[in-house]
């Protein structure tokens, strides 16, 4: 009889699975748009909702419910779903959860295309967005009377400033509003949104959870009945699902998510540290550098940003990298840089960092897996290069 133990930690519980058909470690990936029926009652029995099998992968489909049972254990979540992306994840449960006439509240300097959902999308539906200094209790309390939908990002993209989640979510259900958070960032490994009481958590999965920077993909879970609601009146209709082969290769980034985890932190904040010190830094913005008293996190990922003076040029700085690629996204296992100003000045859609103020010459850096010194000499030589008296000797 094998034994059940029902202590197991995160690292043991992403690494052990349930043996699978035939004693494969990995799960099958079941690559099937449907799933028959033996007869015409098990059919009828399905539809009825008495049995649970599988009937068609856009609803369901084994090897993404190995997934969704995973991030549950991960999150506390009691239910979960699984989407084509993150911003699918994002839109699905906002879209499901509010109606015409509804006030969302949200924090400012929001992941840019979630500000963008709010503000053409949901706009164009008669739902209005009140954006909040989610660092200023007072003014989310004023702002929840009423609203609908209260939707958070801790830390924050771009400026990373944290939110006091347990005071919060006490707050908004004090005030019978719903809370959403995007904890893409900190991962279930460094923060549990749910344990401070809020309802739904979103994920980016394209980010740390794939951890390989070869897949797109969104993930939602939390409270039990607000799931219910929205795979009864929105997901289904909305069609947003994750695929089979997908799914497995989440499984897979899970199996390593602490250890990469540990490794992000540790280069990133002897890099931000180091950082700090430069005379061309004007500012570093990592929240481990001035913990927040209020922090809900029990460490630190490798995404963070950083101000340079006058004097640096940031197009030269970029060009004179040779670890760090210039590119959006992040959590893979390669280091990023991506310069604010190049995102402000994105053409088309309103731009959440000029609405908001983000500083022009923040730069987004995102530590991977290398060497944490290799990335330092790096970065150090291309200030180097870059800084005025360097120039001026060439
Ligand atoms: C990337 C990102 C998203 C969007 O996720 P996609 O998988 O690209 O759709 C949402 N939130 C945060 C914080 C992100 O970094």
């Amino acid at each position: 009889m094998a034994n059940k133990d029902t202590r197991l930690s995160v690292d043991t519980l992403l690494v052990h699975d349930q043996r699978h058909s035939k004693g494969a470690v990995a799960p099958p990936i079941y690559q099937t748009s449907l799933f028959t029926f033996d007869s015409y009652q098990a059919m009828v029995d399905r539809f009825r909702g008495d049995t649970e099998e599988a009937v068609y992968s856009r609803i369901d489909n084994p090897t993404v419910s190995v997934l969704l049972e995973k991030m549950c254990q991960l999150e506390g979540g009691e239910k979960a779903l699984a989407f084509s992306s993150g911003i699918a994840a994002i839109s699905n449960t906002i879209l499901g959860l509010v109606k015409a006439g509804d006030r969302i509240v949200c924090v400012r300097h929001c992941y840019p295309d979630t500000y963008r959902l709010l503000q053409l999308i949901c706009a164009r539906f008669g739902v209005t967005t009140q954006f909040v200094d989610g660092t200023d209790l007072k003014e989310i309390e004023h702002a929840l009377p009423g609203a609908k939908l209260l939707y958070l990002e801790s830390p924050t993209t771009q400026l990373f400033e944290e939110q006091d989640l347990k005071k919060i979510a006490k707050l908004a259900r004090a005030a019978d509003v719903i809370t959403v958070i995007d904890n893409s960032w900190a991962t279930p490994i460094f923060q549990k949104p749910i344990e401070s009481g809020i309802d739904l958590v979103v994920h980016s999965a394209s980010k740390y959870i794939s951890g390989h920077s070869d897949t797109v993909a969104g993930l939602l879970v939390g409270n039990g009945a607000l799931i219910d609601k929205l795979t009864s009146e929105t997901t289904p209709y909305l069609g947003a699902k994750l695929s089979a082969q997908e799914a497995a290769l989440l499984l897979r980034g899970l199996r390593t998510l602490p250890l990469r985890l540990q490794r992000h932190q540790t280069s990133a904040l002897v890099i931000a540290k180091r950082l700090n010190e430069h005379p061309a830094v004007t500012a570093v913005h990592h929240p481990g550098l001035s913990p927040a008293p209020c922090s809900a996190l029990t460490g630190y990922g490798g995404l963070f940003s950083f101000e340079v003076d006058d004097l640096i040029d940031i197009p030269t700085f970029c060009n004179s990298l040779g670890l760090f690629r210039l590119g959006v996204s992040w959590g893979g296992y390669e280091s990023l840089i991506m310069p604010a100003e190049v995102s402000i000045n994105q053409a088309g859609a309103p731009s959440a960092a000029i609405d908001f103020g983000v500083p022009a010459r923040l730069i987004r850096l995102f530590v991977g897996l290398e060497d944490p010194e290799d990335l330092w000499r790096d970065l150090d030589t291309a200030l180097t290069l870059t800084s005025p008296a360097e120039t001026d000797n060439a």
